[in-house]
């Protein structure tokens, strides 16, 4: 209901721009500017979560670019859905060269080449409820247009919703790194027949994870788990904005060892498994 009458709404009558509130446009070439002007690039949480696949951004999370995202995500303007998909399509063209670049991969032999396996999109998933709530899923019609985007410039590309919340997750705002991660652990699950789609007879396909917001890391590091778990083969991740915390001139810090993360998260993790939902 919600969706096609914002759509129409948004024909009709006059509408700001999304990102800056400039008299009718739904988006000012200033902000589209500040979503997909510049060249994507790697970014990286502070601390970064052990884990962690390599994560290119369109755009800093600034003012614009923050409210062109909830617009969509919450206000459901979808007419939004096409720039921000370009956005993340620059980001995973980026993610995708990288991966080839640093051998982290299975990209080689396909770009350019053809005739090998589409990447897959893999979106992080938001809570069924979340979703239920707004209407529609901002982040698989993110992706959607994202690989329409890369199709037509000749990058085989597939979305694959492969992923879901096994259990309650609490809002990721207010929440430290740490509580982050602790709240994430373990709550991602492949959905039924994901492994097929992830090797499709025996042809492990390249993952692409896609969402709208690299904050801690959290999500696209539980993603990773389990993509990875599920037999996936993982290039890199993407997102259309990353928050910015600091110039990262300086290497970035490393949160502790694989093992003592997973000693941490397992003791934390443990308390949202009893308290939560199980969905
Ligand atoms: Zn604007």
């Amino acid at each position: 209901m919600r969706g096609w009458w914002q759509e129409i709404t948004g024909l009709v009558l006059p509408v700001d721009c999304a990102g800056c509130g400039r008299w009718r446009t739904v988006l000012c070439e200033e902000c589209r500017e500040a979503l997909s002007g510049r060249p994507a690039r790697r970014v990286w949480p502070d601390p970064v979560p052990a884990g962690l696949p390599s994560v290119h951004a369109a755009a800093s999370y600034g003012d614009a670019v923050r409210s062109v995202l909830l617009a969509h995500k919450e206000r459901g303007a979808l007419t939004l859905a096409g720039p921000l998909g370009e956005a993340l399509a620059g980001a995973v063209r980026a993610a995708v060269e990288s991966g080839e670049r640093g051998g982290e991969g299975a990209g080689a032999g396909w770009v350019g080449g053809g005739g090998g396996p589409p990447v897959l999109l893999v979106p992080v998933p938001s809570a069924r409820r979340a979703v239920a709530a707004r209407g529609h899923d901002p982040g698989l019609r993110i992706a959607l247009a994202a690989a329409r985007v890369l199709r037509r410039s000749g990058l085989p590309v597939r979305t694959a919703a492969v992923l879901r919340q096994r259990r309650f997750v609490a809002d990721q705002v207010g929440l430290d790194a740490r509580r982050r991660q602790a709240n994430v652990f373990e709550a991602l699950g492949v959905v039924r027949g994901g492994e097929r789609l992830l090797r499709k007879q025996g042809v492990v396909r390249p993952v692409v994870l896609v969402d709208d917001l690299l904050t801690t890391g959290a999500s696209l590091t539980e993603a990773t788990r389990a993509v990875s778990g599920a037999g996936g083969l993982l290039l890199g991740a993407a997102v259309v904005a990353a928050v910015e915390r600091a110039p990262l001139e300086r290497a970035p810090r490393k949160s502790g060892t694989a093992e003592e993360r997973r000693s941490f998260l397992m003791e934390t993790a443990g308390k949202h498994l009893n308290g939560g939902t199980p969905r």
